[in-house]
């Protein structure tokens, strides 16, 4: 069996499409578009490139996005009053604090940032408000990710009720928001990490196999019950040519991009197990660019005032 590619660039690009006329009715209505300030502090690389896609998926649409920038030097309250300011911003619907932040500025240092974004606001839905309505089954924004990843299974039309869904990875960003979604839509959850016990058969009892570990190709055929649909959300940028030799056989156009370029982004799931599952998501084209779509869709969510209806 080879896996159905589950392509996510191409679902995002459809979906963003299906947004313009909404961006364009908050723009009659209200005067203007549906704005998005993200907060960056710093200069981690990885950042810069996510944030550039965002800004350029944003003005695709037509929705205004604002890049703050703050030095790397910043402290906590610089960037709790650059919040603030948003927050007062009549401009500005959906307010983004790119993570990671320095680590100087302290472990607490996101929660805290993301606690004081007002919740009607908070686009990424990571404030403890968000999550608690989350967890209570209540009108709330979402982490993007694991919206994305509901919604491509939704486009797919691959069934959640009632499916076995096992996620290795338990971050607050992806595993443990997903998990919830999926129980909200009738899905048998299993939550794995770095201490499950027997993970890979644990793993081969899913229906829907989800990865959000950021180890590349850590999840091989063994994991993998034949048919069962594959999220793969790692986004690993490997320089190791061994792991890449390894992990990709001497025809793979992988090989070459790998060489032109000196690294490669790799997923989670390792390519054999297109072998073995029914559908299978690609890294790069699968949940990223359907975390940014969400994040289109919640901006304008927010300016719309639906969040504030519940
Ligand atoms: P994270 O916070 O580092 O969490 C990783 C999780 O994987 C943890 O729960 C960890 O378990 C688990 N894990 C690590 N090693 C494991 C092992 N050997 N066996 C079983 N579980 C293991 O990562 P994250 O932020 O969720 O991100 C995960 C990956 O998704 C990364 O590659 C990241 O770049 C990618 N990502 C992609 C998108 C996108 O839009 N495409 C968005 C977000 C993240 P413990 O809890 O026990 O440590």
């Amino acid at each position: 069996m080879t896996a159905r590619i589950l392509d996510g660039a191409a679902l995002a690009k459809t979906i963003r499409m299906e947004l313009q006329p909404r961006v364009a009715s908050v723009a009659s209505r209200l005067g203007r578009p549906p704005g998005l300030g993200i907060v960056l502090v710093g200069d981690d690389p990885a950042s810069e490139v996510y944030v550039r896609n965002k800004l350029k998926a944003a003005a695709e649409i037509g929705l205004r996005a604002d890049l703050e920038r703050l030095p790397a030097t910043a402290t906590l309250d610089d960037t709790l009053a650059l919040v603030e300011r948003l927050n007062g911003s009549p401009v500005h619907d959906g307010i983004l604090v790119q993570s990671p932040l320095p680590a100087a500025m302290g472990p607490t240092a996101e929660q805290r940032v993301f606690d004081a974004i007002d919740p009607a606001k908070d686009v990424d839905g990571f404030s403890a408000e968000n999550v608690g309505r989350l967890v209570q089954k209540r009108r709330a924004f979402v982490a993007c990710t694991p919206q994305g990843i509901v919604e491509l299974l939704d486009r797919f039309q691959i069934p959640i009720a009632g499916a076995r869904a096992v996620i290795i990875g338990r971050s607050d960003i992806v595993g443990k928001p997903l998990a919830l979604l999926l129980l909200h839509r009738d899905a048998t959850v299993t939550i794995c990490h770095s201490k499950t016990r027997d993970l890979a058969s644990v793993a081969a009892s899913a229906d829907l196999l989800i990865a959000a570990i950021g180890r590349p190709a850590f999840v091989t055929a063994a994991f993998v019950r034949a048919g069962a649909t594959v999220i793969d959300v790692g986004v690993n940028s490997v320089s190791d040519s061994a792991l890449v030799q390894s992990v990709f056989g001497p025809d793979d156009p992988k090989r070459g991009q790998f060489e032109r370029r000196g690294s490669i982004l790799m997923g989670d799931v390792h390519p054999d197990v297109a072998q073995v599952a029914g559908a299978l998501t690609p890294v790069p084209g699968g949940v990223g660019p359907m975390t940014i779509a969400m994040l289109l869709a919640n901006t304008i969510h927010a300016a719309e005032g639906e969040w504030r209806l519940d």
